[in-house]
């Protein structure tokens, strides 16, 4: 989960990374007081989650409350990389900035290990010092045993060549950035441009912080960082029913048993779909192995509500859970739908293979839905649903 700046600002307060005050809002003309408070100047940033906001247009200085409030006009609402400004930050102004720096820890999957990253030549563009003058982006492999000491970021500091009179301030920023690091469960924490001012202090003015889901059962504190407003509302509600479900773009809704089927399931409808029109699979949605009649109702009754979806493919390979089970399931679940007031309109194309094939068969073919139909292989099962998708 990727934070705005402001958040990412406020966990690096919390472990002692030097930043600067601020506060966000959503309206123009609360940039006044906010920047009354913060003395009468202010910088006006973008909260939108992509970088190179300043290049675009989305960081301005406001020597005034008044200018404030019109900058805060002209970069509310702009579209930005595609992402659009609802909010603003409202910053402090940094003294005069002398030099601008770079500083990361990140998850490196191909290493297996953490990696710490610094340059001297921060501000706007690391991608451009990474590809045009790699040597002057240190990167240096940490152990996730040993973490960042002082004797580590001074390490890094060395390689990434600073300049003395902020070696050891820098060190320390590595060191506070490595706690925000592991204590938070992040992917990546960034600080760009980490700003050497004329009091000669280091402050960080940008930061990046990516945090892992994974670890959303031990970082309670991280729910409020979730952007609702942004989550697609069918993977919020299917998120409410602790289905596995992601949103696509094409029109054949899926629903399978195991992560592996439904992904091959995706391929062979996309596939399928070449020949028809070129309709593809609106969404990955795994049940999982246990799919009760009512699990099977959650999973149509999301599929289902997602109006780019005209067809629908069930693909179930019975195994500990039968076929069987998972027919009754699948006629149970339309019946519960029908009963919530929730007419099914959209064609069901169903293939059953493996553990009781035959008997969850003839409980498909006996319920007789008028909606259903059966198709016992994979590939004929995928074409007809596409079929079907298209023709509507
Ligand atoms: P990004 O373009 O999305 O990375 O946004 P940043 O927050 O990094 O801002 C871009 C640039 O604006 C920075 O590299 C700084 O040069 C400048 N900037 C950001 N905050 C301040 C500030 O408080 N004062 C001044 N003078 N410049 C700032
Ligand atoms: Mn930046």
């Amino acid at each position: 989960m990727d934070l705005f700046e402001y958040q990412a600002r406020d966990l690096f307060a919390k472990h002692g990374v030097p930043v600067l005050a601020g506060e966000v809002i959503d309206t123009p003309e609360a940039a006044r007081e906010a920047t009354e408070r913060l003395g009468g100047k202010s910088v006006v940033k973008a909260q939108v989650k992509v970088g190179g906001r300043g290049k675009a247009g989305g960081v301005k200085l406001a020597g005034t409350p008044d200018e404030a409030v019109a900058r805060a006009t002209d970069i509310l609402g702009m579209d930005i990389k595609g992402h659009t400004v609802h909010k603003v930050m409202i910053a402090e102004t940094a003294p005069e900035i002398l030099e601008e720096y770079y500083v990361s820890y990140l998850l490196d999957r191909t290493n297996r290990t953490f990696l710490a990253m610094a340059s001297v030549a921060g501000g706007m563009d690391i991608e451009q010092v990474a590809e045009e003058t790699p040597e002057k982006l240190a990167k240096v492999p940490v152990n996730a045993n040993e973490g960042v000491t002082i004797e580590k970021a001074r390490e890094i500091v060395a390689l990434a060549q600073f300049p003395a009179e902020v070696a050891e301030k820098v060190a320390e920023v590595l060191v506070t950035l490595w706690k925000t690091f592991i204590a938070e469960d992040a992917l990546l924490v960034e600080v760009n441009p980490l700003a050497k001012v004329a009091s000669g202090d280091v402050i960080a003015l940008d930061g990046k912080v990516s945090l892992d889901e994974n670890a959303e059962f031990r970082q309670p504190g991280h729910e409020e960082f979730v952007d609702h407003a942004a989550a697609n509302p069918l993977e919020a509600a299917a998120k409410a029913k602790n289905l596995n479900y992601v949103k696509l773009d094409g029109e054949v809704g899926i629903i399978g048993n195991g992560a592996g089927l439904v992904m091959s399931t995706l391929d062979v409808v996309a596939y399928a779909g070449e020949n028809h029109g070129g309709v593809k699979p609106a969404n990955f949605l795994d049940i999982g192995g246990g799919a009760s009649a009512a699990v099977m109702a959650n999973g149509l009754e999301i599929i289902l509500g997602d109006p780019d979806v005209k067809s629908v493919f069930v693909n179930v390979f019975g195994g500990i859970t039968a076929c069987d089970e998972v027919a009754n399931g699948i006629v149970q679940a339309l019946a519960l739908l029908e009963e919530k007031g929730e007419a099914v309109t959209k064609p069901l194309v169903v293939r059953l293979d493996g553990n009781n094939a035959e008997l969850g068969r003839k409980i498909l073919s006996d319920a007789n839905h008028p909606l259903v139909q059966r198709v016992d292989t994979m590939d004929g099962a995928a074409d007809k649903a596409a079929e079907l998708a298209a023709a509507k």
